[in-house]
């Protein structure tokens, strides 16, 4: 089995989930930029945190073989305070242009709160004029349909933006029709609590196709598991699943859609 981890929070995860990921097949490992468990009490802060994603975690990740890519942006966690994101935002462009950088994420809301939609705004205004992939992150529980909503109409409303280069997370069964319908990739995340359990990824593949979904673990600081992505092949091919049809979704779709990145490449 091969597989790529799109969405990995590895800054808080033990190398012996790097070890367990490439024993799995992991091919490459993609660290969106998130909220560290606490605010950070300046850009600074951000600064450091940037270094940690674009030098010392590519190179413990290099230890096992494994390419390791990320996504800068400020989090809607830390969005609520539109000074702090206009700094942050300010630090980025010296950072895009480093060898594992794929584009600015996970963007989005958290909230939905008013100076959220403004940080989002500037975040895709970035992009645009950077030509940046962008990968959003959805809200969860109740707000997660009226986010995904408001964050699609920032999106469209950017007429740079083209929709196939935007990538929405978090998606579950009422929201990955309004993002495959606009154009969008849709990001499955396998989470123990409050996201998707395999067997209901599946199902969603079921139902709406495997032509522009992937699956993430977004393992992280919380309880959450490493291995989420061999674990929901093995459901798949429980369910009479192909190895090739499989592989697409675990391999092809997510070197697809990171592929319109020129950084990106597996071997
Ligand atoms: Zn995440």
């Amino acid at each position: 089995m091969r597989y790529i981890e799109p969405h990995g929070h590895m800054v808080s995860r033990t190398t012996d989930d790097y070890l367990d990921m490439v024993t799995a097949g992991c091919a490459a490992v993609c660290e969106p930029a998130f909220w560290a468990g606490f605010d950070r009490s300046s850009s600074d802060g951000f600064r450091d945190y940037f270094r940690q994603l674009t030098e010392y975690e590519p190179a413990r990740a290099a230890k096992y073989g494994l390419p390791h890519y990320c996504w800068l942006c400020i989090n809607p966690k830390e969005s609520e305070d539109v000074g702090l994101a206009r700094d942050v935002l300010a630090l980025i462009p010296e950072f895009l242009g480093r060898a594992n950088v794929l584009g600015i994420g996970e963007i989005g809301l958290n909230k939905n709160s008013r100076n959220e939609i403004r940080v989002l705004e500037m975040h895709v205004d970035l992009a645009a004029r950077e030509n940046q992939l962008i990968l959003v992150h959805t809200p969860h529980l109740e707000d997660k349909l009226k986010g995904t909503r408001l964050i699609l109409d920032v999106i469209r409303s950017d007429s740079r933006i083209r929709p196939e280069r935007v990538l929405i997370d978090h998606v579950e069964e009422h929201t990955a029709r309004l993002v495959l319908d606009r154009g969008h990739w849709g990001g499955m995340t396998l989470y123990p609590i409050s996201k998707c359990t395999p067997a209901r990824a599946v199902d969603i593949l079921d139902v709406f196709g495997s032509d522009r979904l992937w699956m993430n673990s977004a393992c992280d600081w919380g309880e959450s598991v490493p291995l989420a992505i061999p674990r929901t092949a093995i459901e798949m091919r429980k369910r009479g699943w192909s190895a090739e049809a499989i592989d697409r979704v675990i391999y092809g779709n997510p070197v697809k859609f990171l592929s319109q990145c020129p950084r990106f490449s597996v071997r």
